[in-house]
């Protein structure tokens, strides 16, 4: 067995969570099975560890001369130097730097860094799939906002649609700043051709920023060092909690000439040389010109933890591992008579990573993620993923069998509930998983009637058994937990 086999044998089974138990609507007392890990991941015990480790040494690393502020200013720098590493981005060339709230944090910032970068160029480019995290920012901070379609095959969308961006690029010739492209769709999980993407864009003097939110837990990374340059990433952002270790922040990896060409957006203290009453002056060095303030220390440290054990897996292993899992659940899923799978699911046509969105015909997907759970204890998400205008495309085009205008109010206009149930996986996930949500799935299709007459709608939307309520004893609850804590002194 080769180390990759060796550490991912080990590793998979060894995360915080996988053995948390509830009581279903059936009595029965089972093991949660956790499908939502594109909404976040569990937290892989490794970098947990690193963690309370690191908090016997924690102190602020704008303090310098004591031993617990050098341990964590060292940990802390090499956080970074081991990010940049990861995604293979130059460190001559470019700065890591940690963001509060994942990757939205990171592409506001971004955002604005090239608005004043290139301040001659008004139009931003984004794909149709993105994620609003990867389309708002841009409309309230950079300029105009187009949206590139998609190929569709057979009526389902797959990858961006490379002959429009290309026309698009021509037609605005010197005022399309940059564009903004998701590695992998939070719906669909199809992968763009980034690296192709960058090449286009450069041709054309616009940079490229990738919002790598749902890639970097998923597949390899390679923001420089391509044959052809031109092929280079400008900047890419992620987030660590999609990345096996919640509460650590978001994590941006841009060219420091960029950087380097204005002043930080955020000012304050850690990122300045001089300060007097009428000037100041900016550090040059990084990340510390970049992170005004006191950071997310341990987080930042737990998330390299986590990134230095998925690759000394190797990253590749892991997406050929995901690549497996996921062709066989969309191959088994495929089967069950009214389950409907958006996006293209030939990877031939069109790669994808590991995670599906799908609806059950003649139920809503609030009713199915509930009966997931209640009855099988399988976590997934519902509702549109935070992409209401891929969503909603796929869902429209399949029940009205056309597009509508972008306009329509769905819930008043035409009386439809948008939105799908997401199946995601982890490195965490098995084949046994998939096997519990393929029979979980058939025995929701074989009984859709009994269980819809088990359910109401609440007056916020939500699908409420009309029976069963989970016990008090399952949910955790931090004041009780605080409380017992203090009755124990
Ligand atoms: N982009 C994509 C593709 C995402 O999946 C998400 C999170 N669902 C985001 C951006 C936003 O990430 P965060 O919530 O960590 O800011």
């Amino acid at each position: 067995m080769d180390n990759s086999q060796k550490y991912f044998k080990n590793i998979q089974s060894d995360f915080i969570g996988l053995d948390t138990q509830y009581t279903r609507a059936d009595g029965k007392r089972t093991k949660r099975i956790y499908l939502d890990s594109t909404a976040s991941t569990l937290m892989m015990k490794a970098a947990y560890n690193a963690i309370e480790s690191f908090y016997n040494h924690y102190a602020n690393t704008h303090s310098l001369l004591h031993f617990s502020a050098k341990t964590a200013t060292q940990n802390y720098q090499w956080a970074h130097d081991r990010i940049l590493s990861f995604v293979k981005a130059d460190a001559d060339q470019y700065a890591c730097f940690f963001t509060g709230s994942g990757t939205t944090a990171g592409i506001n910032r971004m955002a604005r860094v090239f608005r004043d970068y290139q301040p001659d160029r008004d139009t931003v480019l984004v794909s149709l799939m993105e994620h609003h995290s990867n389309d708002l920012p841009h409309r309230k901070h950079a300029g105009k906002v187009v949206h590139i379609p998609l190929d569709i095959h057979k009526g389902q969308p797959g990858c961006i649609n490379m002959k429009t961006l290309r026309d698009e690029l021509e037609k605005n010739k010197n005022r399309i700043n940059y564009i903004s492209m998701t590695g992998v769709s939070n719906v669909t999980v199809i992968i763009n051709p980034i690296y192709d993407i960058a090449e286009l864009a450069h041709k054309y003097g616009a940079l490229i920023l990738v919002d790598g939110a749902q890639m970097a837990a998923h597949l390899p990374i390679k923001m420089s060092g391509h044959k052809n340059p031109a092929r280079n990433i400008d900047a890419l952002v992620f987030s660590g909690h999609k990345t096996y270790v919640p509460g650590s922040p978001g994590a941006v990896i841009c060219r420091k000439d960029i950087l380097s060409s204005m002043e930080p957006e955020e000012v304050g203290g850690g990122m300045v040389d001089q300060v007097h009453v009428s000037r100041y002056t900016i550090s040059d060095k990084f990340p510390d010109r970049e992170e005004a303030g006191t950071p997310n220390i341990p987080g930042a440290i737990g998330l390299a933890a986590a990134i230095d054990v998925l690759d000394k897996i190797g990253m590749d292993f892991i997406y050929e591992d995901e690549t497996v899992l996921i062709t066989d659940a969309l191959e088994q899923i495929k089967q069950i008579e009214h389950v409907i799978i958006y996006g293209e699911t030939d990877s031939l046509l069109c790669p994808r990573a590991a995670s599906i969105s799908f609806n059950v015909r003649g139920l809503d997907h609030g009713l199915v993620a509930a009966i997931l759970n209640d009855y099988h204890n399988i976590a997934v998400r519902n509702e549109c993923f935070c992409a209401h205008p891929y969503v909603k495309e796929m869902i429209i085009e399949e029940i009205m069998g056309s597009k509508v205008s972008d306009e329509v109010d769905f819930d008043a206009d035409i009386k439809v509930k948008a939105g799908m149930v997401r199946a995601s996986f982890g490195i965490y996930s098995t084949p046994d998983d998939v096997t519990a949500l393929v029979a979980a799935l058939k025995d929701i299709v074989a009984k859709r009637n009994e269980y819809s007459e088990l359910y109401q709608l609440d007056g916020t939307g939500i699908y409420r058994h009309k029976t069963f309520t989970t016990e008090e004893s399952d949910l955790f609850n931090v004041e009780l937990f605080i409380d017992n804590y203090l009755k124990s002194l």
